[in-house]
This record gives C-alpha cells, structure tokens and sequence, in this order.
C-alpha cells in the first residue's frame, strides 16, 4: 500500500508507519509537508491520505479540502494532536475517513481497513471547499495571523500572470538539498540508497571540483563527503558557510579530528549501521529540516515585503530597487524605455460614496485591467502609494508607450466596474526614452511622467499626456 503522509515531524510520520507496519499493513510512504509537495504528491494516487492538523507552511484542513477537490476516492484520515473535536466531526461529515488522535495510532490499521472496504464516501464532493474557509477562520491569536499572512500569499501566488509577479517568482529561492560526495563506491551507493529512505533529497557530485560547483550554484543544507579538501574548500565559499556537513570516515579518531578542524560539523564511520547509522541522519535531517522551512519562510518574507498586499503590484521599494536596473540595462543594450504614471481620477469620491472596502475593490480591479494590457513578464506595475501607479515599459518606444498608454485610459473609462457599476477614469503621465543615456535618468524619467500625469489632471483628467526631460523647462504634449 503507498501511503502519502502530511506531516512536519518526520519522527511522528515514522511512528504512524511503524504501527501500520506492526498492525500487518505493508506500505511505502512519502511524507509532505506543502501545498505544492502535497499536490504533487497526489499525482502519484496514493492508496491513503494520513494527515496531521498543523504544520508550519500547510495545515490538515487545507490538504483535506485539496484532497476532495482532486482525488475524491482516496481515503483521508486525520492522525493529529490538535484537531479539536468539533473540527474533526466536522471533516468526518465532509467525507474524511478517520480521526485519531496522535496519541490512539492503535486504531489507525482498522480505519484504514474500513476505509478502503467502503470506498469513496458519498459525502464527498468535488466542488465543495468551505472546509478550507472554516479551517482559515478556526485560529486564534499568533495562528490566525500566519493563517491570513498565508491566505494573502496564497492569492498573490496564484496571480503568476501578473506581471510584477512573474519577474518576481523567477527570483525565488531554490529550495536546499543534501550533497552527497563520497569517493569510496561501495559507501557512495550505500549513502545513495539509504539517505533518500530518510526523505533527504540527494544532489549527487562525481568529485570536489564538481561538489564545490554546485555548493556555490545552490544552497545545500547538508553535505556527505568523506573528502577533507572539499569540507575545507566548501567552509570557503559564502553559500557552504551555512552547510551542515557531516565527514563519512573510513579512518580512525585522528582523519576524524582533522575533519572536524577543517569544519566539518558530524563525523560518521562509512560502516556505521543500525540504530548508529539512523542516529546520525536523524539529527542531519534535523537540520535540513529548518534549513528548508527557514528558506522558505524568507522566500514568503521576501514575496510579501515585495508585494503589495492589495492589488498584488510591486511595492515602491521594488520599484525604487528595479527601476535604475531597467534604466541600465536599457542605456547598456541601446534599447528604449517608457514609464507611466497613472492615477484615479477623484478616487476619494469612491470611498466617501462607497465606503473604503469598496474602494479596495477598486483598486485591485483598477491594477488588475492595467496588468491585462500589459505585456505578461517583460512590463511590470508598481504602487507608488495611495491610487498612484508605476508602470514600467521595457523595450517601448515613446510612440509605443503612448499608444499603450492611449489604451490603459479608454480600458478603465469604458467599462463600469465592481457589481455596483462604478464609472472611474483614470490620468496618466507618460515618459519615454528612444535613446537612454544621461546621468541621474530614473529619477528624472520618473519626475518628468509624474509632471506628465500632474499635467494631466490639470487639463481635466481621464486623459494621457507625455513628458520629456529637459534641462530646463517642463514641456508636455497631449496624447
Ligand atoms: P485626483 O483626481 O486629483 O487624483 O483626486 P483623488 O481623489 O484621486 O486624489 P487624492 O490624492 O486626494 O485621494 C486619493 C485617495 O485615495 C485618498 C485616500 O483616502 C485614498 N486611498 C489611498 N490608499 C487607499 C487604499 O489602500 N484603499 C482605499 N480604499 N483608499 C485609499
Ligand atoms: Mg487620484
């Protein structure tokens, strides 16, 4: 039987199989601990679905939720310590096959014999995802803040069409691996076997010089190796700093001392097995562990202080970081490049009619159909505060830019929006570079559209006017 087993604590996901093993179950498993693992993971149709309640980056009711709308025929049972008995009746009438509690694994072997005798449940429908809204409401405190924090970045990820996202996802964080460096062929495949028994993902390098490659490519978390040149090379590198690298040695306590002066953090000897063996790759899984949720949490610190929360443009201190690159990279390529500015026009009348949550929906409807002009991965948008915008037009010549920013403005007046039929119109300012060259540019291309868009306003709003940089005086054109 394959069992895919939703948990943090590889101890408590090895316990459950332990006493499915003892209860006469034959199984193999793959342990998740993400949404994006998770999903996977049911690609391959596990026979059963054990899942704990609470995890760092995932919880129980979400899987759960997933699981219905994708495999509704597998058998999901909860195996958690803190699925409360009101939420856990609750999964049960929404089709889950079992509780247990972490603490009563005895029973799980009958519950998953049931399970599989009955088949699917007939509670269980594909489109029916309230589970998850009421696992997000039921945290209190510290939990429902992250459950929030991950629900606005659950929306932000899925928004991967938008512009400012995707230049912003090809940044992302690679997750980290073992490495596994071992020259004695006989302890190298015995490593290979075992470690991946261990849930480790293995990085395999034929030699140091390929081993160092990698190490300076790609965070790893953990290093095998029974070579002490490498550990000493990879201690010299600012990504092999933060490896926890264990020394598989085949000599005595002296090779094992001088791996340790050379900076390795665990020794191990190639033949150690048993309870030994597992003793060691248990405290190295430790560590790869948090080095894999500590990655992620600054991948998602990373996307949320880059994003704006509400309308899911970049922020200003994205732009203010992305801008001059743009502005480089156009001036080193010889290629052209155009911002727009563009604003709401009396957005303020919106909230004092509407109130401010419907003046929200404004905002995200009004960055959205920007996004949808716009070219997906090379243009991006930027809150620059309040109903201000940035949009940045890399490889646009300023008759370009203007024709786009000609449609930006008819898009947002021609079509009422939200349910309440709500008529805006919006300004723009436009500022763009046949030719960039010239010292200071991204601050004055964005002054210059700024003016633009100021200029705008001035002559009525709902309209678009460009600006160009001069020395001297201000001089605008209407588009
Ligand atoms: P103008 O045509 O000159 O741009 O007029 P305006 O009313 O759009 O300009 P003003 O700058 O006076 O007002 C912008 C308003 O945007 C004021 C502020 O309350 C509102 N605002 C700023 N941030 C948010 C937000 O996140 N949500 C909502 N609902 N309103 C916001
Ligand atoms: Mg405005």
């Amino acid at each position: 039987m394959q069992l895919l087993i939703v948990e943090d604590n590889v101890s408590d996901a090895e316990l459950t199989v332990r006493q499915l093993q003892a209860e006469g179950i034959e199984c193999t498993w793959t342990r998740v601990a993400t949404e994006d693992a998770f999903r996977d993971a049911l690609l391959s149709t596990p026979d059963v679905i054990i899942s704990d309640c609470t995890l760092p980056y995932f919880d129980g009711i979400s899987a759960f939720s997933i699981a219905v709308a994708e495999t509704p025929e597998i058998p999901f049972v909860f195996v958690s310590g803190t699925l409360g008995d009101e939420r856990a009746r609750e999964a049960l009438k929404h089709g889950a096959a079992g509780y247990i509690a972490k603490g009563n694994r005895k029973h799980l072997a009958q519950t998953i014999r049931s399970a599989l005798e009955r088949g699917p449940s007939p509670h269980r429908r594909a489109s029916d995802r309230s589970l998850l809204h009421a696992g997000a409401e039921a945290g209190t405190g510290a939990a429902q803040h992250l459950l929030a924090r991950r629900r606005v970045l659950d929306d932000t990820l899925q928004q991967r069409e938008s512009p400012a996202m995707t230049s912003i996802m090809l940044r992302a964080a690679p997750s980290p691996a073992a490495l596994l460096v071992i020259e004695a062929q006989l302890t190298r495949d015995r490593f290979a076997k075992l470690l991946p028994l261990a849930n480790l993902e293995i990085d395999t390098a034929r030699g140091a010089d390929e081993a160092l490659e990698r190490l300076a490519d790609r965070v790893h978390a953990l290093m095998f190796t029974d070579n002490i040149a490498l550990i000493r090379g990879a201690r010299e590198l600012p990504s092999g700093e933060a490896t926890h690298i264990v020394f598989v040695s085949a000599g005595g306590e002296s090779l094992q001392a001088e791996a340790i002066r050379a900076g390795a953090n665990d020794c191990v000897p190639s033949d150690t097995c048993g309870e030994h063996f597992w003793t060691h790759v248990t405290s190295a899984r430790r560590i790869a562990d948090f080095a894999a949720s500590l990655q992620l949490a600054l991948r998602y610190n990373g996307v949320l202080s880059t994003i704006d929360e509400l309308t899911s443009a970049g922020r200003r201190h994205y732009f203010e970081e992305q801008f001059p690159r743009e502005v480089e990279r156009a001036a080193r390529l010889g290629r052209p490049l155009a911002i727009l500015m563009a604003d709401i026009d009396r957005f303020k009348r919106i909230n004092d009619r509407h109130g401010h949550q419907i003046g929200d929906q404004v905002l995200k409807e009004f960055c959205r159909r920007i996004s949808g002009g716009l070219r997906i991965g090379r243009d991006w948008i930027a809150r620059f505060g309040g109903d201000e915008f940035a949009v940045v037009l890399p490889d646009t010549s300023a008759s370009e830019a203007c024709a786009v920013a000609g449609r930006l403005c008819e898009s947002i007046r021609s079509e009422a929006f939200d349910s309440r039929e709500i008529s805006i119109t919006a300004s723009f300012g436009v500022c763009a570079l046949d030719h960039v060259s010239g010292s200071n540019l991204a601050e004055r291309m964005v002054s210059a559209a700024d003016a633009a868009l100021y200029e705008s306003k001035r002559r009525g709003r709902n309209r678009v006017t460009a600006g160009c940089i001069t020395d001297t005086e201000e001089r605008f054109s209407s588009v």
